[in-house]
């Protein structure tokens, strides 16, 4: 399936981005539909440990929320974010969808994770090993699938906290700690257009394949820098719904780089999005060839644009064009319990 990838001269790729500079270095975020709010963020707050950096509303249907999960400060390359819907029907995995979100776990902690899970009585597959990395899966409450990683080859952001002295202890004294994503598993019915949209235009390189799954990175190997493509052609269209990715977004330095890459993509033939305000971020979004919604969001300005980086997620935030509808936006939010660390 990937076979005319080696037949891509390379000067061609050398000529359309490294001269340029224009590459991307890793992913932003993944961003998925979930059911009920309360259990998704027990979930993501208790049983993974992650923070919620930000709860905010859908900006485009206000009567939901948007919840941020991520490191200490929300790093672009640490977050999964979520829509969740109370009554929302259940998504299935299929072609053309994210069939796996994998966060990177340090070497050190991923015997812990294991105990950890098994000693709540979590149902999780493995450990594996895949691509030399051990690897283990569990299902969100909404049947989304997760990854916890340790892979000795994947770097993790310097700047993101690792360690019990870190500022994570201090509210997840209990958990080892996750570094942020380290990848996605993409499945669709044919993987060489994303390949070739990986390769050729996002500068990723090939690394590798097991079991029928390709492996590419980010140049430079930065973090959250690996996709991993499933070609499976005899399976299912995938369906939206809760426990279903729904999409994917990818790094960009700043506006101008975004401009850049929406010219780069409107010029190869997608259909992309004017720049969208998504106030912590601007993104664009186009759909790549295997089906799976990509978006392209700048790193700035961050979460702490509008509460303090030591109280982030704890209010809910609306953007301006929103605030005069907060009494009623409110009214409509199924209600909450404060999220408190684990005993
Ligand atoms: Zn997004």
């Amino acid at each position: 399936m990937l076979a005319n990838r080696a037949r891509i001269p390379e000067a061609d790729m050398a000529d359309t981005l490294a001269l340029r500079g224009l590459h991307i270095r890793g992913l932003h975020h993944v961003t998925a539909i979930a059911g009920g709010a309360q259990a998704n963020l027990s979930f993501y707050t208790g049983a993974l440990g992650l923070r919620l950096v930000k709860r905010t509303v859908n900006f485009d249907a206000p009567d939901t929320y948007h919840f941020y999960f991520g490191d200490e400060t929300g790093s672009p390359g640490s977050l999964l974010t979520f829509f969740p819907f109370e009554n929302a029907a259940p998504g299935r995995i299929g072609t053309g969808m994210v069939a796996s979100t994998a966060f990177s776990v340090p070497q050190s902690a991923f015997e812990s994770w294991v105990a950890r899970l098994a000693d709540e009585g979590r149902d999780f597959d493995g450990p594996a090993t895949r691509f030399g990395a051990q690897t283990l899966a569990l299902t969100d409450p909404d049947g989304l699938r997760i990854e916890l990683v340790s892979d000795p080859t994947a770097p993790t952001d310097p700047a993101a906290p690792t360690g019990p002295t870190a500022p994570a202890a201090t509210h997840l004294p209990t958990h080892p700690p996750i570094q942020g994503l380290h990848s996605v598993t993409l499945c669709v019915e044919a993987s060489e257009r994303t390949a070739r949209l990986l390769t050729e235009t996002f500068g990723y390189e090939f690394a590798g394949a097991e079991e029928g799954r390709h492996r590419f990175r980010a140049r430079g190997g930065g973090p959250a820098g690996l996709i991993d493509l499933l070609c499976q052609p005899d399976r299912m269209e995938g369906r939206m719904g809760a426990g279903s990715v729904h999409h994917v977004a990818f790094r960009a330095r700043d506006e101008a780089e975004q401009r850049a890459w929406r010219d780069r993509i409107l010029a190869l033939g997608f259909d992309v999005t004017p720049v969208l305000d998504r106030q912590y971020f601007r993104s664009i979004y186009f759909r790549e060839p295997g089906g799976v919604l990509f978006e392209i969001a700048t790193d700035p300005p961050g979460f702490a644009i509008d509460e303090p980086p030591g109280s982030l997620g704890t209010a809910l935030k609306l953007p301006p064009w929103l605030e005069a509808r907060r009494a009623a936006i409110e009214r409509r939010l199924p209600p909450l319990r404060p999220t408190a660390p684990p005993p």
